[in-house]
C-alpha cells in the first residue's frame, strides 16, 4: 500500500511504499495541527488498510464506534463473504434489512445517472476475472455467459423490496463510500466536528483540522508513489479510482479491477485515475468508479452535465472540473493542468 506522509522537517510530500496489493492513497496530511495529537486507530476491513483520526473529547468513544460500524459494513456488503447479508439476498434469501435494500436502491440510482458506467450487477464478471480471489483472463463463452446475467436494468426496486430476476449484486464500487457516510454520521452523532477516515481510495473529511484550516488530501500520481495532487477540502468525501489499485499482467498485458459493464472486459480507459469530491460518500464512490468507465471525453460531458466536482488524469494531464480546480493547492510538475 502507499501511505502518504508530510515529513515534519521538510514538509515534503512523500509517498511510502509499504508492499500490500491494496493501495491506500489518501492520508490526512495533517499532523499536529496546532499542537494538538489526534486520537487514531488503524485497521483491516473491507480489503483495505483503513485509518480513522478524530479531534476533541469525545474522540476516543467515537473512533472506536467507528470502527465497529467499519467492521459491520463489512459483515453486510461483502459479496464475497458467505455470511453476508448482500450474499444472503444474491442467495434469494429474504427478508433484507431496509438498510440493504436502501443502498441496493441507491446503487440502482446511480447506475441510471451514470448510463450503466457504474452497474452493481457486475458480480459474474468480477467472480470470473478473480478480482477477489485468484485473478485469471477468462474464455469470451465464459464472459458472453456471465454478460447475461449482467445489467442493472433487470433488477427491480421499490424501496421495500429489491427484485434481482437474474442478477447478483456486487456494492464494492460504493461499499467504502456508504463507510464514509457513516463515519460522518457517527462524529455528528458523538459531538465530534473534527474528524477524517482513509478507506484505501475514499477519504472522509468531517469539518476541518483544529484551527480551521482545511484538510489537505493527496491524490495519489497513478504512474508513481509520489502525489498528483493536494486537494484542501472541508466537510466532504473524495473518492479515486484507478486501474492501477488492483490488477494482474498476462502474457504483457494488464487487467485490472474496474470492468466495462458492456463489453465484461476490464475498461479500456484512457484516464488513468478519477477523483470526485462530493458531500456523499456513496456518490462520490459510485462517479469515481463511473467515470473511470466511460473514459475522458465521456467522462468530461458526465461532469459538466450534471455539475459532478472531479479530477481527471490522464498519461500527461490533469482535468479538473466543476470548481475542483479551487480546491487544488498543489500539483505535480509531470502533469500539464487543463482548464475545461
Ligand atoms: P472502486 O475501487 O471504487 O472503483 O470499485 C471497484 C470495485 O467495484 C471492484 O472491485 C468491483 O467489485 C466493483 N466494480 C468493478 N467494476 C464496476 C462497475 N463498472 N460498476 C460497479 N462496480 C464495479
Ligand atoms: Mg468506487
Amino acid at each position: 500500500m502507499v501511505k502518504l506522509i508530510k515529513t515534519k522537517k521538510s514538509g515534503k510530500l512523500l509517498a511510502k511504499n509499504c508492499g500490500a496489493a491494496c493501495l491506500v492513497f489518501f492520508l490526512a496530511l495533517a499532523l499536529a495541527a496546532c499542537g494538538i495529537s489526534p486520537a487514531e486507530r488503524d485497521f483491516f476491513a473491507m480489503d483495505t488498510y483503513i485509518e480513522i483520526q478524530a479531534y476533541g473529547k469525545n474522540a476516543e468513544g467515537f473512533l472506536t464506534e467507528a470502527n465497529t460500524e467499519t467492521i459491520r459494513l463489512e459483515n453486510l456488503l461483502s459479496a464475497h463473504s458467505e455470511k453476508s447479508e448482500l450474499n444472503a439476498l444474491n442467495s434469494g434469501k429474504t427478508p433484507n434489512s431496509p438498510e440493504l435494500l436502501n443502498l441496493a436502491g441507491e446503487a440502482v440510482s446511480l447506475a441510471d445517472l451514470t448510463g450503466g458506467a457504474f452497474d452493481p450487477t457486475v458480480l459474474p464478471l468480477v467472480e470470473l476475472w478473480g478480482f477477489g480471489d485468484e485473478m485469471r483472463v477468462p474464455k469470451q463463452s465464459e464472459i458472453d455467459a456471465a454478460l447475461e446475467t449482467v445489467g442493472y436494468g433487470k433488477l427491480r426496486s421499490d424501496g421495500n423490496k429489491i427484485t434481482l430476476n437474474g442478477t447478483r449484486l456486487d456494492l464494492g464500487g460504493i461499499a467504502k463510500g456508504y463507510a464514509a457516510d457513516r463515519f460522518g454520521l457517527l462524529a455528528a452523532q458523538h459531538g465530534v466536528d473534527s474528524a477524517f477516515a482513509s478507506f484505501g481510495g475514499m477519504v472522509a473529511a468531517v469539518g476541518q483540522k483544529p484551527g480551521g484550516k482545511p484538510w489537505r488530501v493527496g491524490v495519489k500520481d497513478p504512474r508513481s508513489d509520489g502525489l498528483a495532487a493536494v486537494l484542501e477540502v472541508r466537510d466532504t468525501c473524495v473518492s479515486t479510482s484507478g486501474g492501477y489499485e488492483r490488477y494482474f499482467t498476462h502474457e504483457g498485458k494488464i487487467y485490472h479491477h474496474i470492468l466495462d459493464p458492456k463489453t465484461g472486459y476490464p475498461a479500456e480507459s484512457d484516464l488513468l485515475s478519477a477523483t470526485v469530491v462530493d458531500p456523499s460518500g456513496t456518490r462520490a464512490d459510485a462517479l469515481s468508479t463511473a467515470l473511470y468507465v466511460m473514459g475522458k471525453d465521456r467522462a468530461i460531458e458526465f461532469c459538466k452535465e450534471n455539475q459532478i466536482c472531479a479530477i481527471l488524469i490522464t498519461e500527461n494531464e490533469l482535468i479538473p472540473l466543476s470548481g475542483a480546480d479551487r480546491l487544488i493547492s498543489e500539483i505535480s510538475q509531470s502533469y500539464e493542468l487543463i482548464k475545461e
